[in-house]
């Protein structure tokens, strides 16, 4: 049996389908999956049951069988795992099944209340694991010993917990507590933490991956007081609810719910409705990342506070990673915290929650984290048998590594502006590597020399003396999302819409229609380029993407209406000049410039697609078909101009902002569909790919894929259309050049 299948019961669960089918032999673990010997009794039964019956966290890649020598005549044993090595998958954590959820509600039950509840169906797996193979000794509940009921329990093949690695209870597991200004309070844990909750107050929780830092999101004032600490004006917060309190604030479909309640449930964004919680939740937003509880401890805080919903944000200085020691927490934490959910069993790996949301096609992924890793990808048929690493960009940062026709995408490992994430991520290069036991054949980096993951890939390629492969950050995206859907063709067209990357020509692109394969492609379509001006504050600063862009349509005098206060001539005479205003052809900046002039934005973004969530938010509502812009394209450029002189129209006239967003993500949609069409046409090929950040953009994505519906379309899915997934793609051009070569 090959795929998900070690770590998550499976061995118990053949020995258990052998008593059922009158079948002797063994079961054990092997380098490529599940190894069972079998023999006599209703052999065919036996194995269907293998793959429909298989447990829970379980995925069946492949069942081979084979005629082989007799093991054992009677009887069916859990034989020992293989030599070292053996146990090569790692599963991700999963989360509290709904067995352990009744036993710890439970009063007869003997974990009736304890947070450490697990079994082979659920709990910690990646967050705990040191060392392969994942066995008890390798991970962080190595200190705690057994006692001799969950001894039992581990040791019987009928037991849920059989060789269920951090199985504890009460009497000899970790142990939970509630501290406020440096000292241990006595009463339960759950009710002080509770207590302080109802009181407005802002508590640490100790979770799988890190801390959370957590408030009662009905409670306004309290959500007002955790942002001003935490220097957080207007990003977002996750909530965590039961799913009555989910239900109640906000409305989910079939395909939603599926997502929530996944083992991997991870925060699932979601159209707000029904009763409605602060503004300062997530301000000018209109859905809201929801998650439901995933540990015991989650279940037994929600349970105690009426279900929530409960603020739950990574515990973390400003652009930080997620802290995940105790002292650690005590140090960073308490400027934030009144009080703190803890406990001593650490944590091996830092792990975020995950983002994710239903998209025109499916579930997307925006941030691959907790409950998604260490899973892997399957490469195209016929690659990734050369072990590759692949270290991606510098914004939400990934690693990748090929092996074995798979391809292991790591977690999001933060922003590498960060001296603290450049460590974490140097960290998980090493990690990955040792975990899966990794040989770098090549190693692929984004073209862009400043970048801290390609100045890594550069010294591990030279270190290792293997091939340094630089791949073009859009060829990337669209490679990213190509490999995801198993393309194998020959020339395929990719629309993508992004922030920013370097061009092979030196310049910054990011609104791109490319042809060609995983080997190589070319530029056949983009937006028309307009001056950056001030670098990097023209990403953080929407209104001078919009002066620019304004004044490029012959529309100055607008420019000069809508920005009065801004410092409009320093910024043309720099653009006209040339003085750090490097051209871009970025989607990303357009959508700035227009959500700058609809005046969504202030005059800084406080974050990342501040500009652009706002702006989609607002389309959203739109409601029915309102038309689009236009736009002038050549068949190769896209000049946006017609459409800001048409949007200054609808300014003049006082049109609903709402109407204003959407017509101009149709334009978008429209103008780079159109585009795309007639280089795939020209090309002969009817596959198109989507990505870039842009797509995480579910109204621009739904519009496109409508435009192009008589093309097979290759979007966004387990692979985040955003940065996240630029290893991913960097590692399917470093096979096929190697390939090539
Ligand atoms: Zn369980
Ligand atoms: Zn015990
Ligand atoms: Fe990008």
């Amino acid at each position: 049996m090959r795929g998900q299948v070690q770590g998550v019961g499976f061995r118990p669960f053949v020995w258990q389908l052998a008593q059922r089918f009158g079948v002797s032999g063994e079961v054990l673990n092997d380098a490529e999956g599940v190894l069972i010997h079998a023999l006599g009794g209703d052999l065919d039964a036996f194995e269907a049951a293998l793959k429909t019956d298989a447990p829970a966290l379980a995925s069946v890649d492949a069942v081979e069988s084979a005629p082989a020598d007799v093991v054992q005549i009677s009887g069916f044993t859990i034989a020992a795992s293989g030599p070292a090595g053996a146990e090569t998958r790692v599963t991700p954590d999963a989360a509290t099944c709904l067995d352990c959820v009744a036993e710890i509600a439970d009063p007869e039950e003997r974990r009736f209340g304890y947070a450490f509840t697990n079994c082979t169906n659920c709990g910690p797996r990646f967050t705990i694991l040191k060392a392969l193979p994942y066995d008890r000794a390798q991970t962080t509940m190595a200190p705690f010993r057994m006692c001799p009921a969950c001894q039992s329990e581990y040791e019987n093949p009928a037991d849920r917990r059989f060789h269920a690695q951090p199985v504890a209870c009460p009497e000899c597991g970790p142990r939970l507590w509630y501290e406020a200004d440096g000292a241990e309070r006595s009463g339960d844990p759950i009710a002080l933490a509770v207590r302080a909750l109802k009181a407005g107050k802002i508590i640490a929780v100790k979770g799988l991956g890190g801390f959370h830092l957590c408030c009662d999101a009905r409670n306004g004032a309290a959500v007002d007081l955790l942002r001003t600490r935490k220097r957080r004006p207007a990003k977002p917060f996750a909530l965590m609810a039961s799913r009555a309190r989910v239900r109640e604030h906000a409305d989910a479909s079939a395909a939603e719910w599926s997502l929530l309640e996944s083992s991997a449930a991870p925060i699932v964004l979601l159209n707000a409705s029904g009763a409605s919680l602060p503004d300062a939740v997530a301000p000018g937003m209109a859905r809201l990342g929801f998650m439901l509880p995933y540990t015991p401890l989650h279940h037994l805080l929600l349970a105690a506070c009426g279900g929530g919903p409960l603020v739950m944000t990574s515990g973390n200085l400003s652009g930080e990673p997620q802290v995940i020691g105790n002292d650690e927490a005590r140090q960073k934490l308490s400027d934030f915290a009144d009080g703190f959910l803890m406990h001593d069993r650490d944590i091996a790996r830092r792990l975020d929650d995950g983002v994710e949301m239903v998209g025109p096609a499916g579930p997307v992924v925006l941030r691959r984290a907790r409950g998604r890793v260490p899973g892997t990808l399957p490469l195209p048929d016929g690659t990734g048998e050369t072990q590759v690493l692949a270290l991606g960009g510098q914004l939400k940062s990934a690693i990748c590594l090929t092996k074995n026709g798979q391809a292991l995408l790591s977690h999001h490992l933060g922003d590498l502006d960060d001296a603290l994430s450049v460590d974490e991520f140097f960290k998980a290069d090493r990690d990955m590597a040792d975990l899966f036991d990794h040989r770098p054949e090549a190693v692929a980096v984004d073209l862009h020399p400043d970048f801290r993951a390609t100045q890594r890939g550069r010294a591990r390629a030279e270190a290792l003396n293997v091939p340094l492969i630089e791949v073009q950050h859009h060829h990337a995206h669209m490679a990213a999302a190509l490999g995801e859907h198993g393309w194998t063709g020959e020339t395929a067209v990719g629309i993508v819409l992004d922030g920013l990357g370097l061009g092979t020509d030196g310049t910054v692109w990011g609104g791109e229609v490319l042809v060609g394969g995983y080997a190589d492609v070319q530029r056949a379509g983009f937006l028309t380029p307009a001056p950056l001006v001030g670098g990097d504050r023209a990403q953080a600063e929407p209104w001078r993407n919009a002066v620019v862009r304004l004044d490029a349509a012959g529309l100055s005098d607008l420019a000069d209406r809508l920005f009065p206060n801004q410092p409009r001539d320093a910024l043309r005479q720099a653009a006209k000049a040339g003085i750090n205003a490097p051209l871009s052809s970025s989607a990303g900046r357009l959508f700035d410039a227009v959500a700058a002039c609809l005046g969504l934005v202030p005059e800084r973004q406080s974050f990342e697609g501040e500009a652009a969530m706002r702006l989609e938010a607002l389309a959203a509502s739109a409601g029915q078909r309102v038309g689009a812009y236009s736009y002038a394209n050549d068949g190769e450029v896209i000049d946006p101009s017609p459409m800001f002189a048409e949007l200054a129209e609808d300014l003049a006239k006082g049109v609903a902002q709402e109407i204003m967003a959407a017509r101009f993500h149709g334009s978008v949609g429209a103008a780079f569909a159109q585009v795309g069409r007639s280089v795939a046409e020209a090309n002969g090929t009817d596959q198109i790919a989507l990505s870039g950040g842009c797509f995480q953009n579910i109204t621009l994505l739904a519009g496109m894929m409508e435009e192009l519906s008589d093309f097979r379309i290759a979007g966004p899915g387990n692979v985040p259309a955003n940065d996240g997934g630029l290893a991913f793609g960097q590692a399917h051009v470093a096979l096929a050049r190697l390939e090539s070569a």
